[in-house]
């Protein structure tokens, strides 16, 4: 069905956990027609929670996307995940959609995780609606919902509605622009309601709540305010354009309620989804850029069909029925199945086989589609999370999605032959769904470790490997992934000959090895003259240590930031081979390290921590017991934003500790930022434990 791009609205449902976002989702695909049973989640059905990691830990974790139709819009919800571990989920649905319903619980109000999402919308400036959910339960209270919106979120929130009773009173909304009650009848499932005039009871709140609406609303639109002022009769429609205008410009956010659990207030939600969130002509034209020579420019591609053609895959999956599918927003132009479009990120074209539009329950394969659209593409078999799509004719590269440095580290051990392919199989499934984590294989130990963001990452991949790909194995507990690296500038040389009568081996080489400068990784010169080594045996000894780079020998973590240079050497006719060579120069490089000083790095994040006034001293003061560098502060209405740089290693536990310091008003995020020395006496700990074997790699 054809779509005009101002009838499309990609949405996503922002909500803290048990809000109420899968029963809010669920019931929006009921009524759009496209789920026909009502799924608990309780029951662990729930159409849009389909993993049972998922269904068991009761949180949303993946954001795969949902096409459903409203009045002839077609929305799209992208999924997106609530718990605080999963920020780079968070931020990479909130990438690649145009605006958000932001779901409160009625009851529990603004809680600090809510706080969290909210200003990662706020970073990526996506328009909201909120949803004031659960007015059904024992103690629902909407103003107090409404007002914390501003105390703790420093919204603007414009109330459109107010709930008719709460708790089990609580009989439908009254809608405030077209001042009428509307009545939810239980035995339709909500599917019915009835539009009645104000009931008595609550005509003198909805005055008041109306007026409190108009005057923000003038606030947000000067002819708006001059017609309400002078007294004017404003219509239902300009009353509309004006909260539109304002929510796309973020002047205000519109506050709706109702109770998903109990049907009411959805079908308004999603007329408020229809009329007050922006379509992809309302907001700005996507940034990429292109490389002229050595050279970026700056392109921009507006939401249009005419357009050349460009896309952003933000979400792999691997699907039991047709392979891995790859989520792909399109911003700009057109592409039809069949054809051949540029993977800008790697370089590499690649034809795009059937596309489809993902529903709740089913899958409808589509000819082509175009921009503004979400769709998911079969048989891309090199994409990546984060790269761009586009029209090999003009290139251009979109803005990607960020990943940070993988920083801790976990341990994992098949328990046979076949657990180890299957393993390998699905580590690089995983990998491609989710380019944030990294896999390597000690060599001492012949462990294969996984490092990514953090430890829930971690249990989430471990757990989807034993359960999805049924690897059996042997799994040890989240370690911080510290790095090696040396000091001081050394010369060494590295030998390998073997003479066993026949062929032997024989590969010899002299390297100088120095530190790099921070954060230029490894780099490798040649500076052979004469022959000493042939050419064909040069890239070999480069091989040979960069293999020999991800085991350091302090602890057997990666080393990084080294340069080395191959200065001499000598062969042999018969027994020099590449092989000889790659191991001499693994056995020079180990050799040169070991006297350059080398030394232990650990990971350094970057917190952010957002705490009320009263409880800062107490937060301080446990950040310095971690050896917190304290960046600053920074005042925000009622609260302090604290900026500290903090070892990774010192902040296992902190969300618990935080919580209980602070009453579980205070959240933080952090990220990684760079890499330091740890100090001597840590540094020590480490290399013990890895010699006495119970070190990271080995647990
Ligand atoms: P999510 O974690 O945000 O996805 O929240 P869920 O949709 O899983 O809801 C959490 C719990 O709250 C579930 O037990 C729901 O049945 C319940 N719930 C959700 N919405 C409502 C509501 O409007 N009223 C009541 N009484 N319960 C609700």
């Amino acid at each position: 069905m054809y779509v005009p791009l101002e009838k499309t609205r990609n949405i996503g449902i922002i909500a803290h956990i048990d809000a109420g976002k899968t029963t809010t989702t669920e019931r929006v695909l009921y009524y759009t027609g496209k789920s026909h049973k009502i799924g608990e989640v309780h029951e662990g059905t729930a159409t849009m929670d389909w993993m049972v990691q998922e269904q068991e830990r009761g949180i949303t974790i993946t954001s795969a996307a949902t096409t459903c139709f409203w009045r002839n819009h077609r929305i799209n919800i992208i999924d997106t995940p609530g718990h605080v571990d999963f920020t780079v989920e968070v931020e990479r649905s909130l990438r690649v959609l145009d605006g958000a319903v932001g779901v409160f619980d009625g009851v529990a109000g603004v809680e600090p995780q809510s706080e969290t999402v909210w200003r990662q919308a706020d970073k990526y400036k996506v328009p909201r609606l909120a949803f004031v959910n659960k007015m059904d339960r024992i103690g629902a209270n909407f103003p107090r919902c409404v007002e914390q919106m501003i105390t703790r979120l420093h919204a603007k929130p414009v109330a459109l509605q107010i709930p008719m009773g709460v708790e089990d009173k609580h009989t439908g909304v009254i809608d405030l622009v077209t001042m009428k009650g509307h009545l939810f009848k239980d035995e339709t499932l909500g599917a019915e309601f009835e539009t009645i005039p104000i009931p008595a009871e609550f005509e003198e709140d909805a005055k008041v709540w109306r007026e409190k609406m108009m005057e923000t609303l003038s606030e947000s639109d000067d002819a708006f305010m001059e017609a309400y002022l002078g007294g004017k009769e404003i219509t239902k429609e300009e009353i509309l354009k004006v909260i539109r205008k304002g929510t796309i410009h973020f002047k205000h956010t519109p506050v709706l309620c109702g109770a998903a659990f109990k049907n009411k207030g959805v079908q308004q939600l999603l007329d408020g989804v229809v009329d007050y969130l922006p379509s992809p002509l309302d907001i700005p034209p996507v940034k990429g850029k292109k490389m002229n020579g050595e050279k970026a420019v700056e392109l921009l591609r507006k939401a249009d069909v005419k357009e050349p053609f460009s896309a952003l895959a933000f979400k792999i999956t691997s699907d039991p029925f047709v392979g891995q599918l790859t989520y792909l927003r399109i911003y700009s132009g057109k592409v039809d199945s069949g054809m051949t479009m540029l993977n800008s990120t790697r370089g590499k074209k690649e034809r795009i086989g059937r596309i489809l539009l993902m529903h709740a329950n089913k899958r409808e394969e589509i000819d082509s589609a175009t921009a503004g659209e979400i769709v998911a593409a079969v048989g891309l078999k090199n994409a990546m999370t984060g790269d761009t799509f586009c029209d090999p004719e003009h290139p251009i590269l979109l803005e990607s999605i960020t990943f940070p440095e993988p920083v801790m580290q976990i341990a994992i051990e098949p328990k046979t032959k076949a657990d180890q392919e299957k393993m390998g199989d699905a580590l690089y499934k995983l990998s491609q769904e989710d380019p944030s984590f990294r896999v390597k294989t000690d060599e001492e130990t012949g462990q294969t470790l996984i490092s990514g963001m953090g430890e829930l990452h971690l249990e989430i991949i471990v757990d989807r490997m034993l359960r999805e790909f049924k690897v059996d194995a042997n799994i040890g507990k989240p370690q911080v992934a510290y790095r090696e690296t040396i000091t001081k500038k050394v010369k060494s040389e590295g030998k390998y000959i073997r003479q066993t009568g026949g062929r032997g081996q024989y590969g010899h080489v002299f390297l100088e090895i120095e530190p790099n400068e921070k954060g230029k990784g490894f780099e490798f010169e040649s500076a052979i003259k004469g022959g000493s080594i042939p050419k064909e045996y040069i890239k070999p000894v480069e091989k040979g240590i960069e293999e020999a780079m991800e085991n350091g020998i302090l602890a057997g973590y990666p080393m990084v930031d080294i340069k080395v240079r191959l200065i001499d050497g000598s062969y042999h006719d018969v027994d020099s081979s590449e092989m000889a060579f790659k191991i001499a120069g693994s056995i020079g490089f180990k050799e040169g390290t070991k006297k350059a000083s080398p030394i232990v790095l650990e990971p350094i994040m970057k917190a952010e921590v957002v705490v009320p006034e009263e409880y800062m001293s107490n937060v301080i003061g446990d950040l310095n017991s971690r050896r917190a560098k304290i960046l600053g502060l920074e005042p925000r209405i009622g609260t302090q934003v604290i900026a500290a740089l903090v070892p990774l290693s010192e902040m296992f536990g902190y969300s618990t500790d935080l919580r209980s310091n602070t009453q579980g008003r205070a959240s933080f995020t952090m990220e990684f930022d760079h890499y330091s020395p740890v100090p001597a006496q840590l540094a020590e700990e480490i290399v013990s434990k890895y010699r006495d074997g119970g070190a990271a790699p080995r647990n």
